[in-house]
């Protein structure tokens, strides 16, 4: 058996239902879980790391308001409590620009404690997983994350941004040449790259994450919301291929879609001889 894991990043207070609706329906239906790596209050003028306004924000400003509580957009919240195929993953504090690439312990444990704070407040107090904002971590978000989450997703993972205690298992991950990798209670899931792209050809994306797929035991597939609405519009021909790979994960029955949260009990659970990558990495490093 195969996992695979659907996460979608930047739900935040402003993000209309629609666009979710019109994504996730098809997975929705079929009972595959989507992650939602969701932005517990998001800075409306939140930029990227290059300077240019996010792309999850509305292209009109608001100067007025400078965050917003996820909970403050009762629709979106009644619908993702609705709609229990959606799983809340927290995805930083407010979303700044490497917020989470930070020395300061104090200021990354406020964040967290902050956007946990929120994220309760929209009724996701059992959140199992954390995504930082554009992947980057300091060695102390590192720690302070791992003390809260069971499952940290990330790129890849870079030996010099690593708590020094964790360099040696970091070395076994690289020697043995898996993808993941544990510390202590958390999981360290690395990712292919955004597969789910509209910065690549249309074309080449679906055979690209079944080769992903078929090269790991567990491949977490990612892709952002809002790259489907570019300029406000729906882009039709991208949203095909997301439904297509829910067509094609819904009917493969070698694979399964898990949420976060499950992931080690669906490991657990492989009862393939072999046992699944996360075991064997789990094994190797005890
Ligand atoms: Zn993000």
């Amino acid at each position: 058996m195969r996992y695979v894991i659907l996460r979608d990043d930047d739900t935040n207070a402003l993000t209309p239902v629609d666009c979710l609706e019109t994504l996730y329906r098809p997975f929705l239906d079929r009972g595959l879980p989507v992650n939602l790596a969701t932005i517990p209050e998001v800075r409306t003028r939140a930029t990227t790391p290059d300077g240019q306004r996010e792309g999850f924000l509305p292209r009109e400003e608001n100067p007025a308001v400078e965050k917003v509580p996820l909970a403050e957009n009762r629709a979106l919240v009644d619908y993702l409590q609705a709609n229990r195929g959606y799983h809340i993953v927290q995805h930083g504090c407010h979303h700044d620009c490497f917020e989470f690439d930070r020395p300061d312990r104090n200021e990354v444990t406020r964040r967290l404690a902050l956007g946990a704070q929120r994220l309760g407040e929209a009724g996701f107090g059992e959140v199992r997983a954390f995504v930082a904002p554009h992947d980057k971590f300091s060695a102390v978000a590192y720690e302070e994350a791992a003390r809260r989450f069971p499952v940290i997703s990330s790129g890849w993972f870079e030996w010099r941004r690593l708590p020094a205690a964790w360099r040696w298992r970091y070395l076994l991950k690289k020697l043995s040449g898996r993808p993941h990798w544990r510390v202590g209670e958390s999981l360290l899931l690395s990712h292919p790259g955004c597969l789910l792209s509209h910065t690549r050809s249309l074309e080449s994306i679906l055979p690209a994450i079944q080769q992903a797929i078929h090269r790991q035991k567990v491949t977490v597939l990612v892709t952002h919301w809002w790259e489907y609405f570019r300029d406000g519009k729906p882009d039709a021909p991208f949203i095909r291929v997301l439904h297509d790979t829910a067509g094609y994960l819904a009917t493969r029955h070698d694979l399964r879609v898990v949420a976060f949260g499950s992931l080690n009990a669906a490991t657990a659970t492989d009862a393939a001889p072999q046992g699944s990558a996360m075991n064997a990495t789990v094994a190797a490093q005890r």
